[in-house]
């Protein structure tokens, strides 16, 4: 049986690979300041609600909790640790000034919910807190320490939000009447009422698919706007970088033409050739078949020359079934985008970053591929 996290998942629907190897190779991501201070952030919340009476901890001692849980790692100096601990002492303390004159006890603070979904996948998670409303229903609130508001379309699309309504139905067989994201740095509460049916069932159907996806082992790579993630090292988009800079290219002494310097002139030649509009020319189609040459022997996809970075895209026939096109994108508002049904626009689609994730996994499970020739795509680099 699998067992799947929110987190999980949109790592998943981001880059399958970085979900292996976060989550299946278990490699180590050095810390990051900013999951530090949201971790923080959280500890302190979960202090000032988790009484046993409606009488909150007083001011003093809500913020000695937090100094002395404060999470240190990740920051790149002291002085940008300081700046973090004032901001989020000072967030903290309006926080506080808001919220505790009419202090309620929530219904649960931290709420840990583990449940199945079918047969092969369970769903597992945290819920910030549960408050109880007084129609008898409750509210999901999210803490959220991002910088930007949160705009109505993400809070109606939010699958976190979806998924903590559901398991608040299924294990504690409440109604939620409403799903709150708390925007810490604006203190502000930002909220949308109760997802429809339909909108459960699409999101409990993602799920199931991306566990479904990763029981049988799909970690294909996927460029995105995080790029290059902390285990590019070990992904064929940008594992050349690392040999570039070491000097250990892989493949030396198996017969290559030619060596790591070659290559690193070889992609800048290239591309320049191919900025100039020399297609076609014996010189870049020799270049372009040295290039593929190097990359499918050393198992590559992104070459880095010292100006240029070319990737090795291999040319797929793509299509889509009308239908089953229209009833993916309808839905999402984005059937405007491919009047008609063109598939390159809907291969564009899979490209664009502002295509939700889901839309992206969808589509490509939808995709009836065949292999073409390479393509060599070149790019400055900036
Ligand atoms: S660098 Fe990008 S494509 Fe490669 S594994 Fe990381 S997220 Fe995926």
């Amino acid at each position: 049986m699998k067992q799947l996290s929110y987190s999980q998942m949109s790592v998943y629907l981001r880059c399958p690979l970085q979900y292996k190897l976060s989550y299946v190779d278990r490699l180590k991501a050095p810390p990051k300041h900013y999951f530090s201070f949201g971790s923080s952030i959280h500890s302190a919340l979960e202090f000032l609600y988790k009484v046993k009476t409606p009488k909150p901890p007083s001011l003093d001692e809500f913020l000695k909790f937090y100094e002395t849980n404060w999470e240190k790692e990740g920051y790149a100096s002291p002085g940008q640790e300081k700046e973090y601990f004032e901001f989020g002492e000072e967030m903290l303390t309006g926080y506080y000034n808001i919220h505790t004159k009419d202090f309620k006890l929530p219904l649960s603070v931290e709420y840990n919910f583990n449940f199945e979904i079918n047969k092969d996948v369970r769903l597992r998670g945290f819920i910030d807190r549960i408050d109880k409303l007084a129609s008898g229903g409750v509210e999901v609130v999210d803490y959220k320490t991002e910088a930007e508001p949160f705009t109505t379309a993400r809070l109606e699309s939010d699958k976190q939000l979806t998924l903590y309504q559901i398991a608040i139905e299924k294990t504690l067989k409440l109604p939620v009447e409403k799903l709150t994201l708390y925007h810490m740095k604006s203190l502000t509460p930002f909220s949308a009422g109760p997802r429809t049916p339909s909108q459960e069932k699409e999101v409990l159907d993602l799920v199931v698919e991306v566990a479904g996806d990763i029981n049988a082992g799909k970690f294909e790579p996927t460029l995105n706007n995080f790029c290059p993630c902390d285990f590019d090292r070990h992904c064929h988009y940008f594992r050349h970088k690392y040999m570039k800079e070491e000097g250990t290219e892989e493949g030396e002494g198996k017969g290559q033409p030619a060596g790591q310097e070659d290559m690193v002139s070889l992609v800048d030649d290239y591309s320049r050739l191919k900025e100039e509009n020399k297609k076609g020319t014996t010189e870049i189609e020799s270049l372009r078949g040295k290039i593929i040459g190097y990359m499918e022997r050393n198992n590559l996809s992104r070459l880095f020359g010292q100006n240029y970075e070319v990737t090795l895209v291999q040319g797929e026939k793509q299509e889509w079934d009308e239908e089953d096109v229209k009833k993916t994108l309808l839905p999402a508002g984005l059937l405007d985008r491919v009047t008609g049904i063109d598939q390159s626009l809907v291969a564009g689609l899979l490209e664009s970053d502002d295509t939700p994730p889901e839309i992206r996994q969808k589509l490509k499970s939808l995709r009836k591929l065949s292999k073409g020739s390479y393509q060599v795509r070149y790019k400055k680099i900036k």
